[in-house]
């Protein structure tokens, strides 16, 4: 699957880890140079503002989403390819979604865990059948991918939705996870529930 545009879900703080930062610096600069638009919350500040450095820096596209609200105080940044303002958190996360063939995961805190889960989850519903990836940085993830397999070895979640998400240490290596990803078939059970309303 060719990818042209990627949403990045990531923190709106910088954290303590430099290498956190150097990642998302990274990532942004690789999807400029694959030519690759990114697409995000729309902040100048933490983990949002470094990947959207890295991708302006290196003459990349990129296209902000932000509701109205939260304009100062996640402080726009105003070097944007494009600037889309909307009215609700829901209204951005599916702008979000819908200008992206993809999403990566960054380190961040409860909205990026949101932003992540909800993707995971519409995925598992076969509401879009793009890739989902999760750049682990440093171990930063090893506890949540630990809770994961939890889920799946107490029978809450099953394996095969587990591996919708794709991981990976490194840009490259995930970006290439990415590429090759083959959508699941439709479950049984959602096919059959859309039969009987046809
Ligand atoms: P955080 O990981 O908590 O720093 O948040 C990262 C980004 O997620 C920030 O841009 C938050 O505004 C955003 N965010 C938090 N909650 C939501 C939500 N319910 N819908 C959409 N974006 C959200």
């Amino acid at each position: 699957m060719k990818l042209t545009s990627i949403c990045v879900y990531c923190g709106s703080s910088s954290g303590i880890d430099p290498e956190i930062i150097h990642q998302a610096e990274l990532l942004g600069k690789t999807l400029a140079q694959k030519e690759i638009t990114l697409v995000y919350g729309a902040a100048k500040i933490g983990i949002m503002g470094a990947v959207a450095q890295g991708a302006l820096d290196h003459n990349g596209k990129v296209i902000g989403v932000i509701p109205k609200f939260l304009q100062i105080k996640e402080v726009v940044h105003t070097g944007l390819t494009e600037l889309i303002v909307n009215e609700t958190m829901s209204e951005r996360k599916l702008k979000l979604q819908e200008l992206s063939d993809g999403f990566i995961t960054l380190p961040g805190g409860f909205g990026t865990m949101e932003e992540l889960f909800e993707v995971l989850t519409w995925s598992q519903l076969a509401l879009h059948q793009k890739p989902v990836g999760m750049l682990n940085v440093n171990g930063f993830y090893d506890d949540l991918l630990k809770a994961l397999k939890n889920m799946v070895d107490k029978g809450f979640l099953k394996q095969e939705n587990l591996e919708i998400l794709l991981v990976d240490t490194t840009v490259d290596g995930l970006l290439e996870q990415m590429n090759n990803f083959k959508p699941q078939a439709m479950p049984k059970w959602l096919k059959a529930s859309l039969d009987v309303k046809k």
